[in-house]
């Protein structure tokens, strides 16, 4: 049993990891060479709350409101690509409600299944990541968000998420430090969260120590097909200019495409479709924090989130659709910047803070402040998991937007079983490639 995965995120690494666990000699072939990705400067929220798929009702109108506003959260490339059209066509058409009905109970089925399985992983002992399991907050400062925020916490309960609403004062007291200046805020007890950079250093080192070959600096060019199978897969050693293939020549191999947001492309070369856009997202990270931040939490307003560590804060948002490219729109980041003053004026008063959001600072010192990742987005807000249309021995395994971390060992799981041509651990007909 042999297995080829493209792609050395954190889907295509939990899904070494379980692969290999099940007795697969597994090969992961990865452009980069594993010291960033979209999978490292993210929050680490690991988030069952987030059960409403990206493709939602409201979702249009709100996200046509801030288009036009330069600092906001959410921004559309306009560039002229038939990639982008259908994409966005197939978005608009998955917006309803009953998308969001028909989603919730299978994505939360996989995001708690992933959640048990990073809780395992770390008590092997064999990763330590930074698991802290004390949940999320949803702070909200209007009316408007305070109901939309209570609607949904209200169907959280109802799918059997724990749930705590806090007001103004009781979040003043867990945060005393921070003062959020909010109308309240709703504690999503069964989240967590993990520090994404040191799960992303550890887990290759220890594939590698139990057998796992990861090539790294080895670019997915091409494949060999036979039969309505893949053969072999070509790869570009970018490091040194050589080509090389890797043969998936046994009758039971399978290959694993999650290439993230460079998936579209991949899956090209075997006669695939995928409609999934990238959406480019920022964080910057500050050090030496003396203003303690003691909850993760998203500013329901802003869209910003933060993440608290000891001593060191991790401040993210904006989904910047369009093609893949390195500018870092300073605007936006001002905007995200200047949420934490008005939600958090006793973090605002933190001098690391002051420091990274100096705008003469920030804009000649971009390059080393801001982190930027590229979410995978499926056309519906929901992961692409499973067999995919052309190839009977390709298995796609992205567009996991948001929620790559939390969907993660879930997602590895759910895939090796699937390849092993066991019944999944949760159901996956949701979550099928060949919707489209
Ligand atoms: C600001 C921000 C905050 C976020 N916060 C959270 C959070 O709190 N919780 C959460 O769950 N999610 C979060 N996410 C989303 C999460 O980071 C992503 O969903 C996840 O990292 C996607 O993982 P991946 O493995 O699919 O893709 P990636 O991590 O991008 O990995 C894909 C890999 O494939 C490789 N590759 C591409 N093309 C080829 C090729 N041709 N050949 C070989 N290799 C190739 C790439 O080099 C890359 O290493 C956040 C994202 C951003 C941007």
């Amino acid at each position: 049993m042999q297995a080829l995965i493209i792609g050395g995120g954190i889907i295509g690494l939990s899904t070494a990891f379980y692969l290999q666990e099940d007795g697969w000699q597994v090969t992961v072939l990865e452009k980069g060479d594993l010291s960033d990705n979209c999978s490292f400067g993210n929050m680490g929220y690991l988030s069952p709350s987030h059960f409403v798929p990206l493709a939602a009702p409201g979702i249009i109108s709100q996200g046509l409101f801030w288009l036009f506003q330069k600092k906001s959260p959410f921004y559309v490339r306009p560039v002229p690509s038939l990639a982008l059209i259908d994409w966005g066509l197939k978005f608009l058409r998955a917006a309803t409600p009953e998308h969001v009905d028909r989603s919730a109970r299978p994505l939360l089925d996989l995001l708690l299944l992933s959640k048990t399985l990073f809780q395992d992983w770390a008590a092997s002992g064999d990763l330590q990541f930074g698991l802290t399991e004390k949940g999320c907050l949803m702070y909200y400062q209007t009316e408007k968000y305070e109901k939309s925020e209570l609607e949904t916490a209200k169907k959280a309960e109802q799918l059997g998420l724990q749930v705590e609403v806090l007001g103004r004062e009781q979040v003043q007291t867990i945060e005393p430090d921070a003062r959020p200046d909010v109308r309240g805020g709703v504690l999503y007890k069964d989240d967590a969260h993990l520090n994404p950079n040191i799960l992303m250093q550890q887990l290759p080192a220890l594939l590698e120590k139990r057998g796992v070959k990861i090539i790294r600096n080895a670019e997915v060019t091409g494949f060999e097909r036979q039969g309505g199978k893949i053969t072999a897969v070509h790869y570009r050693q970018t490091d040194t200019s050589s080509f090389a293939k890797a043969t998936a020549d046994t009758q039971d191999a399978q290959v694993v495409l999650a290439a993230g947001s460079w998936s579209p492309q991949v899956a090209r070369l075997a006669g695939e479709h995928l409609p999934l856009m990238p959406g480019k997202g920022y964080s910057m990270t500050i050090d030496n924090t003396v203003q303690q931040l003691h909850y993760p939490c998203i500013l329901a307003e802003a869209k910003v989130a933060l993440t608290p560590w000891p001593n060191r804060l991790r401040i993210g948002s904006t989904m910047e659709i369009g093609p893949i490219n390195d500018r870092i729109l300073l605007a936006r980041v001002q905007g995200i910047l200047e949420a934490v003053p008005r939600f958090m004026p006793g973090l605002a008063r933190d001098p690391a803070f002051q420091a990274l959001a100096d705008p003469a600072q920030l804009k000649a010192q971009a390059r080393q402040k801001v982190w930027y990742g590229f979410r995978p987005v499926s056309a519906d807000g929901m992961p692409y998991i499973g067999y995919a249309h052309k190839n009977k021995n390709l298995i796609v395994a992205t567009g996991h937007a948001m929620l790559g971390i939390s969907l993660g060992a879930g997602t590895g799981k759910v895939v090796s079983e699937l390849a092993s041509g066991k019944p999944t651990s949760v159901a996956l007909q949701a979550f099928d490639p060949r919707r489209y």
